[in-house]
Parts: C-alpha cells; structure tokens; sequence
C-alpha cells in the first residue's frame, strides 16, 4: 500500500530524516514537551512555545499552502509530521490538532483575505481556535441548533449558546454554526462564521471533564455582532463547512491517533513485562486494523477524493480499538492504574478516562452505526 509516487517519497523520506535530525538535536531544550505539566496554563505554554519552534523552523508549515503562511508540498508530510512526533514521545500540540479538524474548512470556505489574515497566526501557535458546533438540545444532529444570526446589514447578531467546546478558555476565534434560515429548515438553515472571542456579549464558562481537565467550556453568545466578511462559506452552507470538518477529523489527526494508540500499547507491554497473550493479541489486532483503514482513507484524503459515509467505519474502529486498549490497561495493569501516585500511572488513569469519549466525540458509536446502515448500506430508515 503506497501513498505515495516515487519523486514524492523521496521528498517525503528527506522530510523525515531531517525532522528527526532536528529533534535529536534539540533533545535536551525539547525535554518538557515529552512530559507535559498536568496545570492546563502551563501545558499550553509549553506547547505554544513548542509549536513556534516548528513552525520556525518550517516543519509545521509544509503541506499547507503558501496562501495559509504554510511552504506548500502535500497532505502527506503533515501525516509525517505527526507520526514522527508521536513515535518518538513528543506532544501533538492540542493548536495543531484544531489545526488539522478546522484548517482545511477554513482555508476552503473562508475568503482569501480571512485565510491570509488569521491562518497564520494559528500555523504560528500565536492563536488558539475551537470548534462551537454542539448545543445542550443539538449534538449528533445539529441540523436542529438554535444559536442565531440576525441579518443586519453589515454584521450578524448571534445569540444562543453552545457547549461541550474544548479548550474555548484559550481560544482567540471560534467557528461558529449559527441559525440563519428558519428552524423548519433544519441543516439547510445553518451558516458557518468566524467569530473573535473577545467580542463583546461572549461568555467562556469551563466545565471540568471526568479526566480531571477543564476541557470544555459552555460559550453564550449575547447580542454579538460578527462582521459579514467573516461568513464561512455560503449563507446556508453550514452542512458543507461541517462536512469538511469531520472528515479531515478522519484524516492527518485519526494518523496521529493510531499512531499513538499503537505506541500506547508498545508502552503497556514494556512497562508491565507482560507476554504474549489473546488478550494483547486482541488489542493488537483491533489497531492493527485501525491502522490500515485509516491509512486507506488518508490516501483518498490526499488524493483530493471526498471520504464520505464511508469514513464512519474509521470512527467506529478508532473508539473500538481505543476502548479495547485501556479495558486491558484497566484488567493487566490494575494495581498501578488504582494505586500508583507516579507520573506514569497518573497519565494511565488520565488516558483511561479519556478513552471514554472516544464513541462520543466527533460523532457518537450509534449515530456512526446509522449513517452506515442508511448511507452505505442502504437499510431504509428507522420510522419513528
Ligand atoms: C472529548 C470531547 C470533545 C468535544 N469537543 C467538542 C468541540 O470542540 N466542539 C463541539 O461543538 N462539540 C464537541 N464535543 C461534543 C460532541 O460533538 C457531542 O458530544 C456529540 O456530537 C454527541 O452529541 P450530544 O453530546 O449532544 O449527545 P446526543 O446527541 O444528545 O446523544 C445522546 C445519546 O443518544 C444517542 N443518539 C442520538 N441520536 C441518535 C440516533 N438518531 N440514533 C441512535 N442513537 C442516537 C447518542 O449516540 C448518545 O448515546 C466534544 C465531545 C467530547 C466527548
């Protein structure tokens, strides 16, 4: 299975020897980001200061365009980027995975001046970007969401609130799905915006997740005025911006996270001396197959092919194989999961949580099986 044409490997496999030339040299300057302060404000600070010293250095800006402050070249060395990163037991920083969910909608819908405006400054890590999609009665189907935006000429008036929207606390813009049409119209009534945080009438109010972190925040919107310019996409076009979204979730960052998965159960193995076993095999065999669909539909990605329906099958092995390695992390390693006060096992209590989320996020277990049965499959719908 190649990714890749030739002249395109070559450049790709000299992307990697000097990443990895860079990283060894800046081991020692580099070693916090290997272990992460668990106080959120530090963590940021070290991946925004990590994220600088990739993009300075232009690792962070091939395979985004020239247009988007990026050095231009394929998809491709971004997956690299982060493979590299992750086997090697750097942080992906958090601002780069909003980058790869976001980015590509933005750079596709947005008009050329926000892209030259704003997409740099998030490449740079000088900015922080989240994603206001669900609402307390809109998730899985957002065609029903409720936040509007008034037509008043210049600028919109959006009012409502949204939830569940990680890391808004450091966020300096949000893309925002907001009702422009009427409620009957479901989907077809939702406009993508870009909207500055610090605008007047916007409120962050953190929640604090089972893992322990204050990863979302509740955002309400009072009466906030969002200048026309910064419209994503169509009025109307909130489906095609959302789209976009959630596929390039199935792209560079389900990469990253197979990746990581795999290294996670490496670590598991190695820290506890444990032996060929079903049930390792198990686990092994769940990413293993997480591994090679993801890869299929990165290379559709990177082919400029659309994933589609199709993708929900990713999604469905990510939170399958996810949840299989920390089950067994949970039945193989239990005293140190229950017990241990050291670094490693609070990371494995904080990975063990978090693995939780994995059929819910980006699209729940069921609503991924639906889309299936329906769009793939061709099974009529259920009649309620
Ligand atoms: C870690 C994490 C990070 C997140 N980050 C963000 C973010 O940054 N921005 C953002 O906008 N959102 C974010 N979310 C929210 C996420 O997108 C929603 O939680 C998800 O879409 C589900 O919506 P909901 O929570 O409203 O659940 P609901 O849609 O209310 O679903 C509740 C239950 O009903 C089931 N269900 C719903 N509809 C059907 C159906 N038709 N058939 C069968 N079962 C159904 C679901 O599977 C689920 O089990 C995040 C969530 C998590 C866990």
């Amino acid at each position: 299975m190649t990714l890749l044409s030739e002249v395109d490997r070559a450049e790709l496999d000299e992307f990697r020897t000097g990443f990895r030339s860079w990283l060894n040299a800046h081991g020692d300057e580099l070693e916090p980001v290997r272990s992460l302060p668990r106080e959120l404000d530090a963590q940021f600070a070290v991946q925004r200061r990590f994220q600088r010293q990739l993009f300075d250095a232009g690792w962070l800006r091939r395979g985004w365009p020239e247009a988007a402050g990026g050095l231009g070249g394929s998809v491709v060395a971004r997956g690299a980027l982060a493979e590299e990163l992750t086997v090697a037991g750097y942080t992906f920083p958090l601002a780069v995975s909003m980058i790869e969910v976001l980015g590509p909608a933005v750079l596709k819908f947005g008009s050329p001046e926000l892209v030259a405006e704003m997409f740099p400054r998030l490449l740079s890590g000088e900015e922080f970007w989240c994603q206001g999609f669900s609402e307390p009665e809109a998730g899985s189907d957002l065609g029903s969401l409720r936040t509007r935006a008034v037509d008043e000429g210049e600028h919109w008036r959006v009012s409502g609130q949204k939830i569940w929207t990680s890391w808004a606390q450091y966020a300096q813009r949000c893309v925002l799905l907001t009702r422009t049409g009427e409620q009957a119209e479901g989907f077809r009534g939702v406009t993508a915006l870009f909207v500055d945080m610090d605008s007047p009438g916007v409120t962050v109010r953190p929640l604090r997740a089972m893992s322990g972190d204050e990863e979302f925040s509740e955002v309400f919107f009072d009466d906030v005025l969002v200048p026309k310019s910064r419209t994503v996409g169509q009025v109307g076009g909130g489906v095609s911006v959302t789209m976009c979204v959630l596929e390039n979730e199935r792209s560079v960052l389900a990469w990253q996270r197979q990746t990581w998965l795999n290294k996670r159960l490496e670590d598991l193995v190695a820290e506890n001396e444990l032996t060929a076993s079903a049930r390792v095999g198990d686990v092994f065999t769940s990413l293993y197959a997480l591994k090679l669909r993801t890869r299929e539909t990165f290379r559709s990605v990177v082919a400029g092919q659309s994933v589609g329906a199709q993708s929900s099958v990713d999604k469905i092995l990510l939170s399958t194989g996810e949840k299989a390695l920390f089950d067994a992390v949970h039945d193989l390693a239990t005293d140190q999961l229950l017990l241990d006060d050291s670094a490693t096992a609070t990371q494995w209590r904080y990975d063990y949580a978090y693995s939780r989320a994995s059929s819910i996020y980006g699209g729940t277990a069921e609503v991924q099986r639906n889309i299936l049965a329906e769009r793939v499959l061709g099974l009529p719908r259920e009649r309620s």
